[in-house]
C-alpha cells in the first residue's frame, strides 16, 4: 500500500488532547468542515484547566467565525467581547515625538494619508525633517483616540480590518458549546499515559477514568506540557529565547470603569523589565506585565504592575502568575499527531498573535484533510509552512525590542544589544538606515515576512528609527491635511457604539 492511501485511510476518527482555546477552535472548525462520518472526539482535564490568558487577536479571527457563519454579535455577546482597531505602543521609544505609536489595522480610506507617511519616511530617515509617526495617518488611530468603535455606521461604504478582544475562559465554553452541538464528543479525564507502536504513530491514551481512547488522527492542544508531540513523540523544539528574552508574565483582572468608556485598543505599555498589556472588555480589564525572569523576579513584577493599576502592593486581587515557553517544534505533523496551539510553540502575547497561528495551523489542517488525498508531500508542506510563519511573526515581534531606545535598566539595554536578529531583520534595518530602497528591500524578502508593508514603516518610523541630525525640508507631505483628512473620515463614517 502506498504512503499516499495509507494517510488517507487514517482521517476518520480525530482524538483532540486538551480543551483550551485551541482544541475547542480545532474541534469546532472541524467538526463543520469535515464529513459527518467523521468521528471527532475531545479529552481535557479540569483539574489542569487551561491557560486562562489570551484576550487580545489579529483581524484573522473575523474570518474564523464567518467561515462557520457564526454571527459576530452572538459570539460577541457571549464572550464580553470588544472591538480592535489597533495596538498602541507607551513609551518603548524615548525619542522626541516618537514616545507613543499606534499600529492600526487598516481600511480602504487609509490608502492616500498613507503613501503620504510612506513618502515622509522616506525623507525622514535620509535625514530631512519629515513629520514620520504613524499616528497622523490611519484612522484606526483616529478612531481609537475619540473612543469610536472601528466599525462603519454604513458596513457598504468600504473595507475596515479590526480585531476584538475578548475574555478567554467565555471563548472557550462558547467554542466548546457550538462543538458539542455539532457532534463533538466530549470526555473530561486527565490523560495518564500515550500508547505509540513501534513506528512512532500513535494509538491510544489512557486516562485516570480508566478510559482508553483511541483515534487515527491526534491534534495536541495539551498546551505548554505538549503532551503527545513534545512529551511522547519527542520533537524538537526550538527555543526562541536568544531572539525574546521574555519567559513569564503575571495578569490581574481590574473592575470596569464608572461609567465603562474605553478606547477600542490594546495598550502595550513598556515598563522597567518587560511590558504590560490593558485589554478593554465590556465586563472589565484584563491586564498583565510580560517580563525576562533573568531581570527581576515574579513578587517585583506583580509589585510594579499593581503600581501601575493604582493598587497597593498587599492589595486583595486576584494575581495570575504563569511561565512561557518561547520557541517552536519543527515538525507541527509527524506520522499522525498535530500540535496545535501552545503545544506546538508561542511567540510571547506582544502583537496577540498567538490565536492568529491556530487559526492558520486549524486551516491549513483543514484544507488537507478535506481533500481526503494528502501525502507526506502534503505534511512536508504544512510543517515548512507552519515554520515560516511562526519565523515571520517572531521577526516582527523581535522589532520592537531591537528598535527599543530606553537607557533606564539593563533590560532593555540587553534587548537592544543581546538579542540574536535574524538575516531578514538585519537585511532590512540596514535598507532602512542607509536610505536605501525600502520598497526594494521588502519585496526581497517578501516571501518570508508575515507582516505586510505598511507595519514595517509603522513599527521602524513609530518607534523613532531615524538619524539624529536633520535639515528642514519644504518636501514634506503636509501632515495637517493628512490629520483633518482622518478625523473627518473618523466623525464621518465610524461608529460611536464600542459596544454591540
Ligand atoms: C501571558 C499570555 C498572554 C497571552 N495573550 C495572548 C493574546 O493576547 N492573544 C493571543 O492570541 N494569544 C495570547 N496568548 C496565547 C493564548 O493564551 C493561547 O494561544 C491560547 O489560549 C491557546 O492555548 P492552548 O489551548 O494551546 O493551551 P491551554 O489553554 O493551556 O489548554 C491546554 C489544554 O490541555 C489540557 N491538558 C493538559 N494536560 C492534560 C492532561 N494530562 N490530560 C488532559 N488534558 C490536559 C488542559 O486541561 C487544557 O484544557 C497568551 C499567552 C500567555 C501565556
Amino acid at each position: 500500500m502506498s504512503q499516499r492511501t495509507s494517510v488517507i485511510s487514517m482521517a476518520n476518527s480525530i482524538l483532540i488532547v486538551g480543551g483550551g482555546t485551541a482544541g475547542w477552535m480545532t474541534a469546532l472548525y472541524l467538526s463543520h468542515k469535515l464529513s459527518s462520518n467523521v468521528n471527532i472526539s475531545l479529552v481535557e482535564s479540569q483539574d489542569i484547566g487551561t491557560v486562562g490568558v489570551g484576550e487580545g487577536s489579529t483581524p484573522y479571527l473575523k474570518q474564523y467565525f464567518e467561515a462557520l457563519n457564526i454571527d459576530e454579535a452572538q459570539w460577541m455577546q457571549a464572550t464580553d467581547a470588544t472591538y480592535k482597531s489597533g495596538i498602541r505602543f507607551d513609551d518603548w521609544s524615548h525619542e522626541s515625538g516618537y514616545e507613543s505609536y499606534f499600529h492600526p489595522f487598516f481600511n480602504a480610506f487609509d490608502k492616500k494619508p498613507a503613501e503620504m507617511f510612506f513618502y515622509n519616511c522616506g525623507l525622514r530617515r535620509r535625514g530631512f525633517d519629515a513629520d514620520a509617526n504613524p499616528d497622523n495617518y490611519f484612522t484606526a488611530a483616529y478612531i481609537a483616540e475619540q473612543f469610536k468603535s472601528p466599525k462603519l455606521i454604513n458596513p457598504q461604504d468600504t473595507y475596515v480590518d479590526y480585531a476584538y478582544h475578548f475574555d478567554a475562559t467565555k471563548l472557550g465554553h462558547f467554542l466548546r458549546d457550538k462543538a458539542k452541538a455539532n457532534g463533538v464528543k466530549h470526555h473530561i479525564a486527565n490523560v495518564t499515559s500515550v500508547g505509540t507502536d513501534p513506528s512512532g504513530q500513535i494509538k491510544s491514551v489512557m486516562t485516570d477514568t480508566g478510559l482508553k481512547l483511541t483515534g487515527n488522527l491526534f491534534i495536541d492542544c495539551s498546551g505548554f506540557k505538549s503532551l503527545l508531540t513534545q512529551k511522547t513523540l519527542k520533537r524538537e523544539f526550538t527555543s526562541y529565547q536568544d531572539t525574546l528574552f521574555n519567559d513569564a508574565a503575571v495578569a490581574i483582572q481590574t473592575p470596569p470603569d464608572t461609567p465603562h468608556k474605553f478606547k477600542t485598543q490594546t495598550r502595550s505599555k513598556a515598563l522597567k523589565n518587560g511590558w504590560m498589556w490593558q485589554i478593554p472588555l465590556t465586563s472589565r480589564w484584563g491586564n498583565g506585565y510580560v517580563y525576562s525572569s533573568r531581570h527581576t523576579t515574579a513578587l517585583h513584577a506583580e509589585h510594579e504592575l499593581k503600581a501601575e493599576l493604582g493598587l497597593a502592593p498587599d492589595a486583595d486581587v486576584q494575581v495570575r502568575h504563569l511561565n512561557m515557553k518561547v520557541g517552536r517544534v519543527s515538525e507541527h505533523w509527524s506520522g499522525n499527531c498535530i500540535a496545535i496551539g501552545l503545544s506546538q510553540g508561542f511567540i510571547e502575547p506582544l502583537e496577540a498573535t498567538a490565536l492568529m497561528l491556530v487559526q492558520f495551523a486549524i486551516q491549513n489542517l483543514s484544507e488537507i484533510l478535506e481533500t481526503g488525498n494528502f501525502s507526506n508531500v502534503d505534511i512536508r508542506h504544512y510543517n515548512s509552512e507552519m515554520n515560516r510563519l511562526f519565523d515571520g511573526v517572531k521577526d516582527y515581534v523581535s522589532l520592537h525590542y531591537l528598535l527599543n531606545t530606553r537607557k533606564d535598566s539593563q533590560y532593555w539595554i540587553d534587548a537592544r544589544e543581546e538579542i540574536q536578529v535574524s538575516e531578514n531583520l538585519k537585511f532590512l534595518i540596514k535598507a532602512w538606515d542607509r536610505g536605501e530602497d525600502f520598497e526594494a528591500a521588502l519585496k526581497k524578502v517578501e516571501s518570508e515576512l508575515v507582516y505586510l508593508r505598511p507595519s514595517w514603516y509603522c513599527i521602524l518610523s513609530g518607534m523613532g528609527r531615524h538619524p539624529e541630525r536633520l535639515q528642514a525640508t519644504s518636501k514634506a507631505g503636509p501632515v495637517k491635511i493628512s490629520k483633518d483628512y482622518c478625523n473627518r473620515i473618523t466623525q464621518k463614517y465610524f461608529s460611536d457604539n464600542i459596544v454591540l
